[in-house]
């Protein structure tokens, strides 16, 4: 005779199949898989943080994108001044890699939001649009959305009349144009109407006439329009340091000159700093036991310098990565690595995120290392694909945390011998070495069962499209809790921005963050605390 009672209502129910009683609220992943899907603000966030670059394993990069698109219109058409407050909360704080989703939802909300929507989205627009190029791409998200009319132009205008005038000369010089659109054709199409020296910044950008002389604020177009025909790398050089100016203002023939170079590093942003540690490197200016590697050191060691620059962990991450392979992935020359440079990265790594006290409490933290999670570039780092990015995630809260262990599942689970000590490189090589397998999520609770480790919160980093097991992963964390008495929590940290998760959302012990949010240790630390 069936028994009803254990086969059908107790569990365990195989991921193929939804939990009993909870078929409406599950959903089919790509995987084949039985899980929740998130709501349109979930999968929003994790589309302004995560975009959809390089896609996945299961969507091009093309479908993915439209999937988020969709989603973002859909809680910009439910609450358009909620939309508008996430895309600055995420954009403005610092959040996300990169600020294209956030210029593409805020072109979004501008386009096909409600009256009070728009003007909402033209009001954000100087502090979602930081820079000359954030402005270009939105113009160029904007253009394709929507026509120019009124509420638009004087939304630009607006930015351009924005900020202190050598502050707007500072973006104008830098970025002259990108994606096709120029400062000429921005302005001359929002008309601003300006007075004194910013009236002369904007006929220096329309008609390239500089009064200079006449206008103190502008002197930085004047160095600018000097470099312009410097004849040697030693003029340049003196130009750098009489105008500060910055390495897209000069001409590109000058940039293989380590006099250059020495000029630019005294003033160079920490951004910039990050991104050409290789150059400095290549031209010799950064050699082992320099001062210039030492000053370098001692700007990326700064935390506070690296938040108010805005520089993610992923950028970090990514210069890491290159510097440390000493050489280009396009092929733009060799060089050797300053070690302590090196050690510098991955100290600011941890330190670009918001910081999050230890919690003192017990974490299992489970890297999803199946065949799915090897798709895929975060942030279009290569190489950085969902697979190593959640080790590097993951050893935030190993290098916080006292008690902590570390665990690798696909259809099996495995081996993952790394540690808070370890440098990250050691700990993404280590991960990428693991072998793929199918997915089953259930896993990481289980062993834990199995081993008798006593655990407050397992954290698990997934792209949740869990599917083998023959068991649900909220089956096996309350198989978990029964047996050992410990309320135990689940974090899922979202590695890859589609609309599943397996974390239950009607269990108040489960929570959802997204992977590379820079809030994330923080939040989870909140929540394990709790
Ligand atoms: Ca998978």
């Amino acid at each position: 005779m069936l028994n009803y009672l254990t086969q059908v209502i107790a569990g365990p129910t195989p991921q193929s199949e939804p939990l009993f009683g909870r078929g409406s609220e599950m959903v089919l992943n790509s995987a084949g898989g039985f899980v929740f899907p998130v709501d349109d603000w979930k999968r929003m966030e994790r589309f302004l943080i995560l975009g959809a670059e390089g896609g996945s394993y299961y969507a091009s990069e093309r479908k993915l994108a439209l999937e988020n698109a969709e989603a973002t219109l859909r809680a910009i058409e439910a609450d358009g001044l909620r939309a508008i407050r996430l895309i600055v909360k995420v954009s403005d704080g610092g959040r996300a890699p990169k600020n294209d989703p956030a210029l593409f939802a805020l072109a979004l909300a501008a386009s096909a939001g409600d009256d009070r929507t728009k003007r909402a989205a033209f009001r954000a627009l100087p502090i979602v649009a930081r820079t000359g190029t954030h402005l270009f791409r939105f113009a160029e998200y904007v253009d394709s959305m929507r026509g120019w009319g009124r509420g638009l132009r004087s939304a630009v205008a607006d930015w351009y009349l924005s900020r202190s005038v050598s502050e707007r000369a500072y973006q104008m010089a830098k970025y002259r144009q990108r994606e096709g659109w120029s400062h000429r054709d921005l302005l001359r199409l929002a008309h601003p109407k300006a007075e004194g020296a910013r009236d002369a910044l904007f006929g220096w950008a329309t008609q390239g006439r500089l009064d200079a002389a006449v206008w103190p604020e502008l002197r930085l177009l004047e160095g600018y329009e000097k470099a312009r025909t410097a004849a040697t790398a030693r003029e340049a050089a003196t130009l750098i340091r009489d105008y500060e100016l910055t390495r897209e203002m000069i001409p590109t023939q000058f940039l293989q000159s380590p006099e250059v170079w020495e000029a630019l590093f005294d003033r160079m942003p920490l951004t910039a700093l990050i991104r050409n540690l290789a150059t400095l490197t290549r031209v010799g200016l950064m050699a082992p036991l320099s001062a210039t590697a030492r000053a370098a050191a001692e700007r990326l060691g700064d935390a506070e310098a690296l938040r108010k620059a805005r520089v993610h962990p992923i950028a970090v991450l990514a210069a890491l990565r290159t510097y440390a392979a000493g050489k280009g992935v396009r092929g733009s020359g060799e060089w050797a690595p300053v070690p302590t440079v090196v050690d510098a990265l991955d100290r600011a790594f941890y330190r670009a995120f918001e910081n999050a006290p230890a919690t003192g409490k017990r974490f299992y933290l489970a890297l999803d290392v199946s065949g799915s999670m090897g798709y895929g570039e975060i942030a279009g780092v290569p190489g950085l694909t969902p697979r190593v990015a959640a080790a590097a995630m993951a050893m935030t809260i190993a290098r916080t945390e006292p008690q902590y262990t570390f665990g690798a599942f696909a259809h099996e689970m495995q081996r993952l011998s790394i540690r808070a000590t370890d440098s990250l490189e050691q700990a993404l090589e280590t991960t990428d070495g693991l072998p793929f397998g199918a997915t089953d999520a259930s896993l990481p609770m289980l062993a834990a069962l199995e081993q008798g480790l006593q655990v407050d919160a397992f954290v698990v980093l997934t792209d949740s499209e869990t599917w083998f097991g023959r068991m649900h992963p909220v089956e096996a964390l309350r198989r978990y809790r029964d047996k050992t008495g410990i309320p135990a929590k689940l974090v899922v940290v979202a590695m890859v921005s589609n609309g599943f998760t397996i974390a239950d959302p009607n269990d108040a012990g489960m929570l959802d963050v997204v992977g590379f949010d820079t809030a994330t240790p923080q939040v989870m630390a909140d929540f394990a605390a709790e």
